[in-house]
């Protein structure tokens, strides 16, 4: 696996792989399809394109800075344990749904990228 990633013909230093399987098919889109877990390219440049420090190269893989990873680490330690007070086993409302989703979601990173 080569580690070079080029943003228009310019060398990127110092990314690596960004991981984007926490990302989920849009139940509104045509495009993405909910039962295979398709991600539409479309809903995927839509959702992580503007995340700061990523980058999509000439490959067509996301990246990301890696100075920033300690960062992004930290405020997903944190955003857990907020959600952790909060979160329902059963979500009923909506707003405890999301929290629920969001919860899944910081889980599914933090054991992914971090805990290996
Ligand atoms: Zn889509």
């Amino acid at each position: 696996m080569s580690n070079e990633f080029y943003d228009n013909g310019k060398k990127l230093i110092g990314y690596e792989y960004y991981d984007i399987s926490f990302l989920k098919p849009n139940k509104d889109c045509s495009t993405c399809d909910i039962y295979n877990d398709y991600v539409c390219s479309y809903c995927e440049i839509e959702t992580v394109s503007g995340t700061p420090n990523v980058k999509y190269t000439d490959d067509l893989e996301w990246v990301i800075k890696k100075t920033m990873k300690s960062k992004i680490h930290k405020n997903l330690l944190k955003i857990k344990k907020r959600l952790d007070k909060k979160t329902l086993r059963e979500p009923k409302t909506r707003p405890q749904k999301i929290d629920r989703i969001n919860w899944d979601r910081v889980n599914i990173i933090l054991n992914n990228r971090y805990e290996k």
